[in-house]
């Protein structure tokens, strides 16, 4: 094996927001309904989908909608107080 191909494999299987706290084996996620997987460690994985879920109940609390909210969905409004 050479060096070069040794960079390359590590370059594929390092997670996206590699650091020192960076924990379990490196897969690639997708978040969401998101389409698109990343490359993050089981510790990363799981801490963006708590930001994920935080978002989400941030705006169910919020009377500002949400750039993917349409109010012609299923008729509903987004403050129907
Ligand atoms: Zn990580």
């Amino acid at each position: 094996m050479t060096d070069t191909d040794t960079n390359t494999a590590l370059e594929a299987s390092r997670c996206l927001e590699y650091g020192d706290d960076c924990a379990g084996d490196v897969e690639f996620h997708s978040v969401g309904a998101s389409l698109k997987a990343w490359p993050r460690c089981e510790f990363h994985a799981e801490q963006r989908w708590e930001r994920y879920e935080n978002s989400i109940e941030r705006y169910a609390d919020s009377s500002v909608a949400p750039s993917w909210f349409d109010p012609g969905d299923a008729g509903e409004s987004w403050d129907d107080d």
